[in-house]
């Protein structure tokens, strides 16, 4: 049975550093940060010291895999010409920034062909991608999240997602699998045989070996509900032993590379992923593990 880490997004306002300081304090084992701010296209420029600060704050508490999440703006299916120039050049931002950063890579919400079908914007999506790797030839890769698929956004189910993998055909191109998401998108995880249904439809559709990250999120929504609706773990529809079904089932595929979740709930505060939610998905994963 494989290992897993419980991680969380956290703030990097103040200095990329600073996100360490917040991971630890909330005992995360590993980190998710935005490149900058996700509503706004102005990229941060992250001096060479903040980069290096980061790196050993890093390294001194000993975190595991850090993963960069892309602005909010980018849509690769958009019909205006600036905003795809605008989008692209946001994700080659976040490479350039993860790479730096010594992370793993981007989560990426590929966008929405607003019920236009994914068929009309694939050549567009295809072609958004191979500029991004061009433009930013480093080593992180790009991880498409699943969808929850509400307003036509790209990737609720695993072929949308397939399918822009087989058709750019570049190893650094991975998904990223959000729980919340594919239990409103229609997955149902939180079950015994539909988490078995989800990973052999992913391996058919993407290929398990392409899972590279989990988001890792309660659902306020039910199942099917396409929409996306963050919760706190245990306080939603998949539930405490919704968790542990899903755990079990994964931890015990060795096809899947990804070994880290990133929490993104509202938080009990709600100031975002917090000490309660990371203990108790930790007691989960704990559970899990001891059980063997
Ligand atoms: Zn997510
Ligand atoms: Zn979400």
């Amino acid at each position: 049975m494989k290992h897993i880490h419980v991680g969380a997004h956290v703030s990097s306002s103040g200095g990329l550093w600073k996100a360490v300081e917040r991971g630890v304090a909330i005992e995360a084992e590993a980190l998710q940060i935005f490149p900058s701010a996700p509503q706004n296209w102005r990229p941060t420029n992250h001096t060479p010291e903040a980069y290096s600060r980061f790196t050993e704050a890093r390294t001194a508490a000993g975190l595991g895999e850090v993963w960069l999440h892309c602005i909010y703006l980018v849509n690769l299916a958009t019909e205006v010409p600036e905003q795809l120039d605008k989008s692209i050049a946001a994700v080659v931002n976040a490479l350039t920034v993860a790479d730096r950063a010594g992370a793993s890579g981007v989560v990426l919400h590929t966008g929405s062909h607003k019920g236009a079908g994914l068929e009309a914007s694939l050549p567009q999506v295809v072609g958004a991608i191979e500029r991004i790797f061009a433009e930013a030839p480093g080593a992180a890769v790009l991880a498409l999240e699943n969808a929850a698929g509400h307003g036509g956004t790209i990737g609720r189910d695993f072929l949308e997602l397939g399918t822009i993998l087989r058709a750019v055909g570049q190893p650094r191109l991975q998904v990223c699998v959000d729980t919340c998401h594919a239990f409103a998108g229609g997955y149902n995880l939180a079950d015994p045989v539909g988490v078995q249904e989800m990973l052999q439809e992913f391996d058919r559709e993407v290929g398990l070996q392409h899972l590279a990250v989990w988001h890792l999120n309660d659902s306020k929504q039910g199942l099917g509900d396409q929409r996306d609706r963050h919760e706190n773990i245990g306080e939603g529809r998949i539930g405490t032993e919704g968790f542990r079904v899903w755990l079990d089932a994964i931890a015990r595929v060795p096809e899947i590379p990804a070994n880290t979740m990133l929490l993104e709930v509202p938080g009990f505060d709600n100031d975002g992923p917090d000490l309660e939610n990371v203990r108790r998905m930790k007691a989960i994963r704990d559970e899990v593990e001891a059980a063997g």
